[in-house]
């Protein structure tokens, strides 16, 4: 596949395609939209970053735009669902992209918003409803959204709303819809529960599969640093000080020490503003920060691994693992947050002794070394790999210490380490795997059957 037009999308979403800067479609994006604009339901494995949004969100809107008759009020057509409110809002400022020269409307609900203006837009009526389970189910008992004219239902990030206990808002969510409309499912894995609420919400669906990256993409120089715990907060302090760190996410393991670390940061390094997103932020400081950071009025963000996945900023020139994932998957997703859009970026893990285990397993699911850069102030013994036992990695130990990082440090101090690792190569682009899971339906019209619908609330 190698243009939009050949994916048979219309005038006005080629020209919003083009507007965009998006030149050819992704994988995912080439193998998920011919099925979806002839209705099929379909399970779609792919990670935020492969272009997944725009996969379902143009179908949608090419459907809907075709015999589209104004909605009614409370009544939405189309239904998407997603885990979390950054990523719901993601997808509102997709649909807002792609609608430009179409009559379309869409709103966005979330918890940690004001009812007022959400009720609004549903009053007037909407085309398509982007909302995350819990305030969507709020709605649906205040009576503001009823699901009764749903055409296509879309689950984002399935895996993520198992895991945040949302199977029984799903399920009570699609119970309500009408029995013949189509249904869109994408996780970032395929584990046993995603394969049984798959079975329970899709009828006879395609399957397609982005590649999955397990490596860190070629434009991306990224290493380990070595420090005892003591020193760790120091290494990170010095890190910060350099001039070339100047747009930066440091990850964290606990909202806990998120705060605490955007308190140290401002107290040890004179000029730069930092702030953190977690979890237990409300939505409307969590959205500020964001702003702050794509707007450079921050240059620091201190974030977690929940609240971070699916933020899409683009200029990030480091990423800092302060702590190694505790999920080798996630060193993917974070280092994946610089070097974006073919630019180049830096990634730094710092590493404590303890947490040799965890780069382990980072190494073993990338499958390449991490160069050890000790190039700094405060090594610690350089990592030993077990399974090869008398050989450090890296260059040799310096012995001589070098003192803890004392007082302010001035931004534009001496650049520091020189990660050097041959980085592995990765081609997002590369194919994508198209399967028919099960027989092919004859008809939509002979789609499900209303009872296998009605069996939703008490599947498991
Ligand atoms: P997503 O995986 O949907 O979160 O998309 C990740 C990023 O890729 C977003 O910044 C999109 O704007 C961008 N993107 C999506 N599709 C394309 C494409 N075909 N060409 C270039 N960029 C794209």
């Amino acid at each position: 596949m190698t243009s939009f037009s050949d994916l048979n999308l219309d005038e006005p979403l080629l020209r919003a395609l083009e507007k965009q800067g998006y030149e050819t479609p992704t994988p995912i994006q080439g193998s998920a939209i011919p099925h979806l604009l002839e209705g099929k339901d379909l399970m779609g494995i792919a990670q935020t970053g492969g272009g997944k949004t725009a996969a379902f969100v143009l179908p949608i809107l090419q459907t809907l735009s075709q015999d589209r008759t104004r909605p009614k009020a409370h009544m939405p057509t189309a239904i998407i669902i997603a885990p979390t409110r950054e990523l719901a809002s993601q997808i509102g400022k997709a649909i807002q992209i792609f609608t430009r020269d179409i009559k379309m409307f869409h709103t966005v609900v979330y918890g940690g918003a004001p009812y007022g203006p959400q009720m609004k837009d549903l009053q007037r009526g909407v085309d398509i409803l982007v909302a995350t389970p819990g305030r969507l189910m709020d709605h649906m008992k205040r009576g503001t959204v009823k699901l009764d004219n749903i055409q296509t239902f879309v689950l984002d990030e399935a895996d993520r709303m198992l895991d945040m206990g949302f199977v029984e808002d799903v399920q009570e969510i699609a119970s309500k819809m009408p029995a013949n409309h189509q249904t869109v499912m994408f996780s970032a894995t395929m584990s046993p529960q995603i394969k049984r609420l798959s079975k329970t919400l899709l009828n006879q669906p395609m399957y397609v599969e982005a590649p999955r990256e397990t490596a860190v993409a070629s434009t991306i120089e990224h290493s380990v640093l070595m420090v005892s715990r003591d020193h760790k907060k120091d290494l990170l302090m010095h890190l910060l000080g350099q001039s070339d760190k100047t747009k930066v996410i440091v990850f964290v393991r606990t909202k806990a020490s998120t705060e605490g670390l955007v308190e140290d940061i401002h107290k040890n390094i004179e000029g730069i503003k930092a702030n953190c997103i977690h979890g237990d932020k409300p939505q409307r400081a969590r959205e500020r920060t964001l702003r702050s950071f794509k707007n450079d009025r921050i240059t620091v963000l201190v974030a977690t691994d929940v609240a971070a996945r699916g933020i899409d900023v683009s200029g990030i020139s480091h990423v800092i693992n302060y702590d190694l994932p505790m999920e080798a998957e996630n060193y993917v997703h974070r280092v994946g947050r610089t070097g974006r859009a073919g630019a180049s970026g830096i990634a730094i893990s710092i590493c404590e002794p303890r947490e040799r285990n965890l780069l382990r397993s980072v190494e073993e699911f990338i499958k390449q070394k991490v160069t050890v850069d000790d190039d700094h102030p405060f090594p610690a013994p350089a990592y030993k790999d077990k399974r090869a036992p008398g050989k450090p990695k890296g260059r040799p130990f310096s012995k001589t210490k070098k003192p803890a990082f004392k007082g302010k440090a001035k931004l534009g101090g001496k650049p520091g380490g020189k990660p050097g690792g041959k980085p592995a190569r990765t081609d997002k682009r590369a194919d994508t795997r198209t399967k028919h899971v099960g027989a092919k339906p004859a008809s939509r019209s002979s789609a499900r059957p209303a009872a296998k619908r009605q069996n939703f609330k008490h599947a498991s």
